[in-house]
């Protein structure tokens, strides 16, 4: 069996074009435009890039858009202040804070400085805990594009065996929860790997739905999964350079042996990437109209 090919860049494409419909409508009927801030702290080149990508796709979809750079050696009270101005800021509905920050800021306290109303990334621990009690405004942007590549796929969650690897807060724990939910495109029994797991394969070659993110080159290899299951790579693992100078990625599964036993498989890059930052954009859209109380 050779896999067929879970878009990314075609599923976010396809949300894209949504979202602008809705933005014109909610400009057309409300005069309301979602608004979003990228805060980025410092030059790193990754983090730089990022922020380009999501103000260059909240300027085409029509939103009010605001980059604010700031210097690697801002204080974190500067910093606290500045969210502070945003969260009071009502042309502005979703504030996104780039992640890794300086040393020298403590992380958890600044997402937790941001309204929770316009924690459009949904890292805010009341984001948190009303995603794990079934009741999210916002879900965390790359868990809700898996997510999001399953239903729009037409791959079945209901009482399929997940096995996510990985634990971290951005993408293993997230997207665990949201599955297991007793929900629409989810209800899945779910079972997480990690360092500490004694058999790894014992339970990646159970799962129908196998989502990946080590952030290991190739730490799944074809024996380790099932005939026919859906393998979800999210895994940015840079590997080098292209002759182009650009950096060459690769995922965290072995996508030339495993696409042969896998029914359907997301590549790098073109899989879960372009979906994290189409989620922010609909997350700042949601938060534009719990903002004006608008449906
Ligand atoms: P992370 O914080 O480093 O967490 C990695 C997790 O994988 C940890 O829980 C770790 O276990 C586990 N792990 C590592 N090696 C393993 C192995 N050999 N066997 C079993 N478990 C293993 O990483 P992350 O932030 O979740 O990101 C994971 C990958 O996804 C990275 O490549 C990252 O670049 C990528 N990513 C992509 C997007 C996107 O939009 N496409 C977004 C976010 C992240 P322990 O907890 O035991 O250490």
């Amino acid at each position: 069996m050779t896999a067929k090919l879970i878009s990314g860049n075609e599923i976010a494409r396809q949300i894209r074009e949504e979202l602008a419909v809705e933005t014109a409508r909610l400009k057309e009927k409300f005069d309301v435009v979602p608004g979003l801030v990228t805060i980025l702290v410092g030059q790193n080149p990754a983090s730089m890039s990022y922020v380009t990508a999501k103000q260059k796709t909240s300027k085409e979809l029509g939103f009010y858009s605001l980059q604010d750079d700031q210097p690697e050696t801002i204080t974190e009270a500067v910093l606290l202040a500045l969210i502070d101005r945003y969260d009071r800021d009502p042309r502005i509905h979703g504030i996104l804070v780039q992640l890794p920050l300086p040393k020298h800021i403590n992380e958890t306290k600044v997402l937790c400085a941001i309204d929770p109303k316009k924690d459009v990334d949904g890292f805010h621990p009341v984001n948190v805990g009303k995603m794990t009690i079934g009741e999210a405004d916002y879900l965390p942007c790359t868990p809700a594009g898996i997510q999001q590549l399953l239903i729009r796929s037409g791959v079945k969650t209901d009482g399929a065996e997940v096995v996510v690897v990985g634990r971290s807060n951005i993408v293993g724990k997230p997207i665990a929860n949201i599955l297991l939910q007793k929900q629409k495109g989810a209800n899945a029994t779910v079972t997480i790997c990690h360092t500490g797991t004694r058999d790894m394969t014992f339970h990646t070659r159970r799962a129908d739905i196998l989502i990946v993110a080590a952030g290991k080159p190739k730490a799944i290899t074809a024996d380790m999964v099932k005939e026919g299951a859906v393998v979800i790579d999210v895994g940015v693992n840079r590997i080098g350079m292209t002759p182009e100078g650009k950096a060459k990625l690769c995922g965290d599964v072995d996508f030339e042996t495993v696409k042969e036993k896998a029914s359907l498989i997301t590549p790098v890059p073109g899989g879960v990437g372009p979906m994290t930052i189409t989620m922010l954009m609909m997350n700042t859209v949601k938060a534009a109209k719990l903002a004006a109380g608008v449906v």
